[in-house]
């Protein structure tokens, strides 16, 4: 049985990523991440709905990525599921916020970026040494951040030797520029987005993670553009359709995590566009164009 955690599975990708995972891999069971457990409660039960034989195959475990100690209660807890000899075989870091979900950068950063990290550090312990995997679902704002950087910044990003002390620095550093671009330009950060900059920070902790576990498979990919609570207020804003303006569902977001879970994979510590083929970390692919096959 290959058990896997998700981090903000009660709803949109998070939970098309479990829904698929179950249905997909009869060998699986699923630990549905949510902060708020009734949340994760009722998400659970739109799954039994569809499939009452999901039962046997996941539970939920409450979980705020944001938090030390609901990380610590989530990590006893899966520890108990597992019992004495069991593992855990994957994380999927899926949790996330928007720019606009209040509380400014130090928030976007705590969940988007040492939210990854906090469940990363506390869960990897639960791993079989020899084999498992990692999924941070970060986004194609992360290399779209990288590319208004300066030369410097962007060799920082790249660098799987970047630790993640330098990330925490740099993180600080930017919560003290908050709302003033400028300092961010100065200081070769383009804009200073909020987002892209905790989803560029995600990656390059992707990749030194992926430097210090060669043996398992830890990779970061962006889902596409996807029609969820998250961007919901942009669909509203543009005043068209999710589809007409191209955007797809969170079942289709779930391709390229279900790809990093399960299929092989010809390297570690790699960033995938929404077509489950890799993409570079310092500028957009589009899905469709050809993979990107540098180092
Ligand atoms: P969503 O519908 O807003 O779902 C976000 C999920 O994350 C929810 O379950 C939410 O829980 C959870 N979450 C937020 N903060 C959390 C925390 N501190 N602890 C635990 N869970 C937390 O957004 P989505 O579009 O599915 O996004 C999923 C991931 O894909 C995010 O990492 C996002 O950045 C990334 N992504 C999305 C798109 C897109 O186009 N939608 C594009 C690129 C990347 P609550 O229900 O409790 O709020």
């Amino acid at each position: 049985m290959r058990r896997i955690l998700v981090t903000g599975a009660n709803k949109g990708i998070g939970l098309a990523i479990a829904k698929r995972i179950l249905a997909e891999h009869e060998d699986t069971f699923v630990f549905l991440g949510a902060r708020d457990r009734g949340r994760g409660e009722s998400a659970l039960q739109t799954l039994l709905v569809e499939n009452p034989a999901f039962k046997e195959r996941a539970s939920v475990v409450a979980l705020d990525v944001a938090s030390d100690a609901s990380v610590s209660a989530a990590l006893e807890h899966v520890r108990g599921q597992l019992g004495q000899d069991g593992t855990l075989y994957a994380i999927v870091n899926n949790a996330g916020v928007g720019s606009s979900a209040g509380g400014g950068l130090g928030a976007v950063l705590n969940t988007n970026t040492i939210g990854v990290h906090r469940v990363c550090e506390a869960f990897l312990p639960l791993f079989d040494a020899q084999r498992g995997r990692i999924v941070n679902v970060t986004s194609a704002s992360g290399p779209s951040f990288v590319a208004e950087c300066s030369a410097e910044n962007k060799r920082f990003f790249l660098d799987a030797n970047t630790e993640w002390s330098d990330l925490e620095k740099l993180m600080r550093e930017c919560v003290s520029f908050a709302g003033n671009e400028s300092a961010f330009q100065k200081r070769g950060l383009g804009k200073g987005d909020a987002y892209g900059l905790s989803k560029a920070c995600a990656n390059t902790y992707t990749l030194q993670l992926a430097r210090r576990y060669p043996k398992l498979a830890i990779n970061a990919c962006t889902p596409g553009f996807i029609a969820t609570d998250m961007t919901r207020g942009y669909v509203t804003a543009q005043g068209k359709t999710a589809a007409e303006l191209g955007m797809k569902t969170p079942e289709e977001g779930a391709r390229v995590v279900l790809h990093l879970l399960f299929d092989p994979l010809e390297g570690n510590g790699r960033f995938y566009g929404s077509d489950a083929k890799r993409s570079p970390l310092d500028r957009y692919r589009s899905p469709g164009s050809p993979a990107y096959a540098g180092d």
